[in-house]
């Protein structure tokens, strides 16, 4: 998010896209999928040949910074944000996060617990899985981005299937968190879900895309004419 905010680790090494302007990574849980501490080794790589790596803020569950602390040298500008449901802060790269509570894997103290956030009340990221929102004060958001891994899969496995999905997103319709303007995008898209040309049309239905990985999302502010601010 405007290349100084990354949300997990665990496809930057497949999305090609530079992170030399990361001044944080903001964690949502611990799983290798999304916190992959590699990416903190090539940036040691790159201090060791260029001398130019930055400070850069390591923020998110408790669980997830400790995945991260032995992949860090001592002397490096690293600083660390844990954080917990229902706390906001302030992040180094300029973004006011709200952490949420996730439902997923809450049993397991080395996973999160796991958090969703809300990011300048303009984002939800809400991947692994969903929950829902606080009663209060949540904005209508421009972006949505929430995990459909499970596809066409049974119950619910700490994972959204499409029926849940769907659930997830009528209820945030209901609450005003979702209204025509925003852009809601299914993430985590596990093999169970249908092949593409099916998703697409089955998410449309309820107003999502699932769009190719690295897929740059367009700002349109709500209330204000559709524009290409990032
Ligand atoms: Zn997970």
């Amino acid at each position: 998010m405007d290349r100084t905010l990354l949300i997990d680790t665990g496809s930057a090494r497949r999305a090609g896209v530079p992170l030399d302007m990361v001044r944080t990574v903001l964690f949502t849980h611990a799983h290798p999928d999304h916190a992959d501490p590699q990416p903190l080794l090539w940036r040691q790589a790159a201090q060791a040949r260029q001398g130019v790596v930055g400070p850069l803020e390591i923020a998110g569950p408790p669980a997830a910074l400790e995945v991260c602390r032995d992949w860090v040298a001592p002397g490096d500008p690293v600083t660390w944000t844990p954080l917990l449901a229902g706390q906001e802060r302030r992040l180094a790269s300029g973004h006011q996060v709200r952490a949420l509570a996730a439902r997923h894997w809450s049993h397991d103290p080395h996973v999160g617990p796991a958090l969703l956030y809300d990011i300048d009340q303009r984002l939800l990221a809400a991947w692994d899985t969903g929950a829902p929102l606080p009663p209060a004060d949540h904005p209508t958001y421009e972006f949505i981005l929430l995990d459909c891994n499970d596809g066409l899969l049974p119950g619910f496995s700490e994972h959204h299937n499409l029926d849940a999905f769907a659930r997830t997103i009528s209820e945030l319709r209901v609450q005003q968190a979702i209204d025509d303007r925003t852009q809601i995008v299914a993430v985590s898209l596990g093999c169970a879900n249908p092949p593409g040309p099916e998703l697409d049309g089955i998410l449309a239905r309820m107003g999502a895309t699932a769009p190719f990985d690295g897929t740059l999302l367009t700002s349109s502010p709500l209330g204000k004419p559709k524009d290409t601010g990032e």
